[in-house]
């Protein structure tokens, strides 16, 4: 492409509506242009960059074995309405009318649509094991659209639907996937973790969702420095504690703790650390209230509190719901004898004669005991993990960052199929529901997750793959004939070699060029100036780490698509 004529209509100034970094430069670079809230163009070269994630998901699927094909967008609603999702979906779902009053909704995710074809077209075992995917716009009303490309209402996701015969044929499917997935990111250049979705309890887990190690990532992930374990924070499971202290159990006493309320003041006061004193923390359980027992360290992880009761939503009480639930001023509440339900975490009842509040303003309890003391309705993992705990599967250290969901493997067992009523008939005739898993790639998201990952103060730092042009040809003597012929040489073998390279021949002064090239992102600039005329060299620089390199043109043809094409094999 000649820089003269592309639309990259680049800006010097940041955008004032733009929070993240990808979004930022995203707009800056002239890649996206906003419609409304949540709802982009994709501009020329920000569609390149989507393209180029495209073809490396669309490789990879089909390496896999699985095969393309492209589903409606609109859909009707009575066959959400089969799956039970019409009522369920919430208002993600974004549902209108046709003008014969039909019902529809735009496609947030193709499960109905997709087990509709199943079941008309799928008959027999031999038709098994299958694997059909599309890359698609998807619609969902999110609630919060925000960060550009990130979190859209309108954006691409390449989805894919597996049918096998029986839940052991589903878990290989589900390996492949997870194969290819592992390849697709890799491959797209990005650092990533494959994190288990749920607990993971029986025989691995069937579900897990690939993130992007990013600083501006909406979810908190952690992992292990020595091995491959990733786990969202919220759902990392801390191993119980094994021996319990052998330490006796000393009698009960109350002490006075005069206006301490807080867990550093009363340990101040009285000499002690933290982790001997147990923090009493009262939630209220779809609207009940309900006393949640911590080391005086650690914090509660509400959704394991969440899901431990089986509730919808867990709330912290306020001072005056902790007072009119218990009598207790916040502060001193303590475990013995209190009114409301206790749950406590298994650290606790490790513990021995250990701090709690006194149930009484200006006092505490010291040498308390689970089980002598008290009786927790549940001892269960309830606190957030940290980084000073080992990790659960090889006991190395951990770590906390910020991941970018760009990825999600499920398992789906038979529910669709069961609701939906698709079935096969086995070897011996026998009908049977599918197995079905599903399979999602945030196909616009990675681009926003490459930036976040790949920026400097300067501008987007494009790994290869993902890069809508490769290299940049600076054209810093426009009037010169020696160096546009060099120029113009350049872009045409370049282009013949396969490289995707802009020739900037715009007038303008070689700040504004270096500028945009770095701004854009591209990987490889290459300078035809002044030297040329003296010494028939050219300048290589590579946008990563800066390192500049002086060559003849021929030498530019003899190694740059060499080198491009190492890194986009991968
Ligand atoms: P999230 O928790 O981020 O909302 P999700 O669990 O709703 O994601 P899935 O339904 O599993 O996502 O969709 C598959 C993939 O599509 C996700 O892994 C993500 O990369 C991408 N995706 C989901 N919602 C959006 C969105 N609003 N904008 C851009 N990409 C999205
Ligand atoms: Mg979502």
């Amino acid at each position: 492409m000649r820089y003269s004529q592309a639309l990259m209509p680049t800006l010097k100034e940041t955008p004032a509506e733009a929070e993240v970094v990808s979004h930022r430069l995203m707009l800056r670079a002239g890649f996206i242009r906003k419609l409304t809230a949540g709802i982009y163009t994709y501009m020329p070269y920000g569609l390149a960059a989507i393209r180029k994630v495209e073809n490396i998901v669309r490789e990879e699927m089909n390496r896999a074995g699985a095969q393309e094909l492209l589903m409606p967008m609109v859909q009707p609603a009575d066959l959400w309405r089969e799956s039970g999702r019409y009522e369920k979906y919430g208002p993600e779902l974004l549902r209108f009318h046709d003008r014969h009053e039909r019902e529809s909704c735009l496609g947030p995710t193709h499960e109905e649509v997709i087990t509709d074809i199943a079941r008309k077209e799928l008959h027999s075992y031999r038709d098994l094991p299958i694997n059909l995917y599309q890359i698609q716009t998807k619609f969902r009303d999110e609630i919060r659209p925000r960060f550009g490309l990130m979190r859209g209402r309108e954006f691409v996701m390449k989805d894919a639907y597996s049918f096998d015969v029986s839940d052991e044929a589903a878990q290989v499917s589900y390996k492949k996937m997870y194969e290819a997935y592992r390849r697709i990111f890799i491959r797209c250049g990005l650092k990533f973790r494959a994190v288990q979705a749920d607990s993971g309890a029986i025989g691995g887990s069937f579900s897990h969702e690939f993130m992007v190690l990013a600083a501006t990532g909406e979810d908190t992930i952690v992992i292990c420095t020595a091995c491959e374990y990733a786990a969202n924070v919220e759902k990392a499971a801390i191993k119980p504690v094994e021996n319990r202290s052998d330490e006796l159990e000393k009698d009960l006493e109350k002490v006075e703790t005069p206006g301490k309320r807080k867990v550093t003041a009363v340990c101040e006061f009285l000499g002690i650390e933290p982790d001997q004193l147990v923090k009493t923390m009262v939630y209220q359980a779809d609207g009940k209230p309900v006393a949640v027992l911590v080391r005086g360290d650690r914090e509660v992880e509400e959704v394991k509190l969440k899901n431990l009761l089986g509730v919808a939503d867990v709330e912290l009480a306020g001072d005056k719901e902790v007072f009119d639930a218990t009598g207790v001023p916040t502060g001193y509440l303590g475990p013995v004898g209190i009114s409301i339900r206790v749950v406590a975490d298994q650290e606790v009842a490790a513990m021995k004669n250990f701090y709690v509040g006194g149930n009484e303003k200006n006092h505490h309890m010291k040498n308390v005991n689970c089980g002598r003391d008290f009786q927790p309705e549940h001892i269960a993992d309830l606190r957030q993990i940290t980084v000073s705990d080992p990790c659960p599967d090889c006991g190395g250290t951990l770590e906390l960052t910020e991941g970018i969901e760009v990825g999600h493997i499920f398992k789906l067992g038979t529910g669709y199929s069961e609701s939906m009523n698709a079935m096969f008939s086995d070897k011996d005739g026998v009908e049977k529901h599918l197995v079905m898993g599903c399979y999602g790639v945030g196909v616009s998201r990675i681009v926003a997750a490459a930036i976040e990952q790949n920026h400097d103060e300067n501008g987007i730092i494009f790994p290869v793959p993902l890069a809508p042009f490769t290299v940049i040809l600076l054209n810093l003597g426009l009037q010169d004939k020696e160096i546009t012929d060099a120029a113009e040489m350049l872009y045409r073998e370049l282009q013949d070699a396969g490289v995707d390279v802009l020739l900037d021949d715009r007038d303008e002064r070689p700040g504004f060029k270096f500028k945009d090239a770095d701004l854009l992102g591209v990987p490889f600039r290459v300078t035809i100036g002044k030297n040329f005329v003296k010494n028939g060299l050219v300048e290589v620089r590579q946008r990563r780490d800066g390192v500049t390199e002086e060559m003849s043109p021929s030498d530019v043809l003899a190694s740059l698509p060499a080198k491009i094409a190492a890194e986009l094999k991968n």
